[in-house]
Parts: structure tokens; sequence; C-alpha cells
């Protein structure tokens, strides 16, 4: 079967990093790590695995990150153990076409998304789990490394077949459309995130940024705290357009002042200091950037009133440059998420997704705007480079 995947191999690694300096798109071509190859069909490593027939994907800025590798060697994540292979693709729906005896609750048939991708102590089946793994923060895994998975070629959500321990599927809802299901994991990311920060009735809540993350950002903080103001700072007018939708009370050009607008929305007070450095006293109670640079996290920082809150969802392989002096200044408080986990009540950020996905009035319809046969994969790709005249928000890409 033909899969994406990137391999870990320095050489190429190199040279297209090379061969970008003169033509971005590179990383598409044939001396690339990432490659759309042939690699054998995999079968079940034993019992506790199962193997699911992909039908859709949707395609993610950590794929698209894997996929133009700009991650800076001096960046956290680039220190932790990578494995020799990674399939791309993880907003997946398929379905179990082959269950081992002892796969658990799934049996062929069965609707599925991937709720655990990246390796952790639950697949390797590490006994007993690290701490996290154990609180269900199986991002946060800290055996990484330790153990390699019983299979290297595993298939993920941009080949026709995968094998998922039985600890990775999510079972999908039977009602819950294919539209919907595929928005499944984005969901449970962005509810990680504002469970980080639940805003509480009367709060201001500025979301940064209308991607998919932004808007789903936006119709969450909505659902779970009808009672606060959401004001979603938008790029392009398409966005703006979709934050409203998507439950926004406000919705901010980032090409008009946005210091001025933002301060008018809060009553904040609004001042100058030299060199265009600009703050507001008074801002917003919690705040989602979900753009997640310096620009966007510098700008967060001076938006957040005094205890207020910032969590970081965007993600950046960049170590950054960054005024962190609001942080004690006005003693705000900064977190971030790596995409999902088991929140505080125990439920898992994807039972709260599929909860919320399954109401038709969550506002989630037309966030799908492109899709793409997978053989086109490199067209979804460019498309995702080309946001704003394709006025993309979520790309995904069908099997046959
Ligand atoms: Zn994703
Ligand atoms: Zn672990």
């Amino acid at each position: 079967m033909k899969a994406l995947f990137f391999d870990n191999d320095l050489p190429r690694i190199l040279a297209v990093k090379a061969a970008s300096k003169f033509d971005k798109l590179a990383p598409l071509s044939r001396i690339s790590p990432v490659r759309y190859a042939e690699v054998p069909e995999p079968r079940l490593p034993n019992s506790r695995w199962l193997k699911v027939k992909n039908q859709a994907c949707g395609l993610c800025g950590t794929d698209m990150h894997l996929i133009f590798m700009d991650m800076d060697p001096g960046c956290f994540p680039a220190a932790t153990p990578g494995i020799a292979r990674k399939f791309l693709g993880h907003e997946l729906v398929g379905e179990v076409v082959e269950a081992g005896a002892d796969a658990g609750e799934f049996r062929p048939g069965d609707r599925v998304a991937m709720r655990i991708d990246w390796p952790s102590c639950f697949q390797l089946e590490i006994d007993p789990p690290c701490p996290q793994c154990r609180a269900g923060h199986y991002m946060r895994c800290e055996n990484l490394g330790q153990k390699n998975l019983p299979l290297r070629d595993v298939g993920g959500g941009f080949s026709p077949f995968m094998v998922m321990h039985r600890s990775q599927p999510f079972k999908i809802p039977p009602t819950l459309s294919l539209d919907r299901a595929l928005l499944l994991e984005p969901t449970a990311s962005a509810l990680h995130g504002v469970c980080k920060s639940t805003p509480r009735p009367g709060d201001r809540v500025l979301v940064i940024g209308a991607g998919t993350i932004g808007l789903l950002t936006t119709a969450i903080a909505k659902a779970l705290a009808p009672e606060a103001e959401i004001t979603c700072l938008a790029r392009y007018p398409y966005q703006a357009e979709a934050a409203a939708r998507a439950g926004a009370a406000h919705v901010v050009s980032d090409r008009e002042d946005t210091y001025d607008a933002l301060a008018r929305l809060t009553h904040a007070r609004a001042f100058k200091g030299y060199f265009g450095n600009r703050i507001l006293l008074g801002g917003f109670d919690v705040i989602y950037d979900t753009v997640g640079n310096d620009q966007s996290l510098h700008d967060a920082l001076r938006w957040a009133r005094g205890g207020g809150s910032v969590v970081i969802l965007g993600i950046n392989f960049q170590p950054g440059k960054l005024d962190y002096s609001p942080i004690w200044h006005q003693e705000i408080r900064v977190t971030g998420i790596n995409c999902h986990a088991t929140e505080a009540d125990g439920k898992t950020s994807f039972e709260h997704a599929a909860q919320l996905l399954l109401d038709p009035k969550f506002p989630v319809n037309g966030l799908i705007t492109h899709r793409f046969p997978m053989r086109r994969y490199k067209d979804a790709v460019r498309t995702f480079l080309d946001k704003t005249h394709a006025k993309a928000i979520k790309i995904v890409l069908e099997h046959d």
C-alpha cells in the first residue's frame, strides 16, 4: 500500500534543507525524508492490536511541520527521542476490519478515530506506566524512546490501512456524521486548551487566530461558558465570517489597530511607551493563543488583565525571543497544551469532543472547505500553504 511517512534520515533531511533555500516546495520532491511510497500492508503484531481501513483524514498543522521540517534543533521537542519512521495523518476516520482476540471493546465494523498517536506507555505496554500516562497524559509520557513499537510500518491516516494498539482508537458514536467525526481530534485538542482555563460567567475571552483550532476554541468556549464574552482575532475576512458563525460576540481584524480595538472592547487603558511599546491595563480574563508565535504571545501577554491567563494552543518549533516581563509584572498565568489527554473530570478530551459534536447546534458546519483524493496530497499541501487565496479552513484527504 502507499503511505505518507517521514523517515528520520539525516542525509535526506540535510539535502532537502539545502534545496529548500531555492525551492520552498523541495520537501515535496523525491529527495525529501517525507515520502508517499509503498510500504507493506500492516498485519496485527499481536492479539491486542486491530486493523483499520481508513476513509478520510484531515491535514493538520503538525503534519505540515513534519513535511516542511521546520523544527529548530534547539527547541525542546527536538531533544526528545524520536522514532525512525513516523506515519503522517492523525485526524482520521476509519473502520475496524480486523480485531485481535484481546483487542478490547473493538470489533470489525466499528468506526474509529485515533486518540493516541505518538508512542506512549499505552501502545508500548510498559507496566507499570509512567506517572503521566497513568494520569491520562499520554502526550507527556516519560518513557519516550525506552521501547520500540512491535512493528515499524504501522501506517497512518494517510495510508489506506493502519494497525493500532487497543489503547489508541476512539469509538465514534454511530450517529456522528463523517464530517463531524473528522473534527474529533482537533476538537479534542481545542477542548483540552479551553479546559486549561475555563472562562467564568462574565469573563472577557480572547481567541487569537481563526483557523481550525481558533474557530473550534471559540465554539467550545461559547458552549462551555455561554455567559462569557468572546472576541476572536481574525486575519482574513473569510476567517472573520467563520468566527462570527462559531459564536464570537466580537471579531477584530488584525489589520486594524488591535491594541485600540481590544482596549475599547474590554474598557482597558491603553498605554504607549517608547519604540512602539504598547500595553493594556485591564484587558482579557482569558486568552487562547491559537497562533503560537513570538508576535501572538507577545501581544497575548500584553492583552491579558493582571492575574489573567494565557493558554498557548498554537504550536511552534522555533525558540523565540520574547519580553516575558508581563508574566511577573501582571502575574499572568501561562500554560499550553500538547494535543489532548484525560480531563479533570476523568473523561477523555475525545469523549467531551464527541459530546459537543453530537449537538447539531455546535457550529462546525462548513469548517471542512477542501477535499482531495489521497493521491493528490501535494495539491492539499499547496492549498494549505496558500490558505488565504483558497479560503481554506480544514483540508481533508480521502481514500478510495
Ligand atoms: Zn491535528
Ligand atoms: Zn508514559
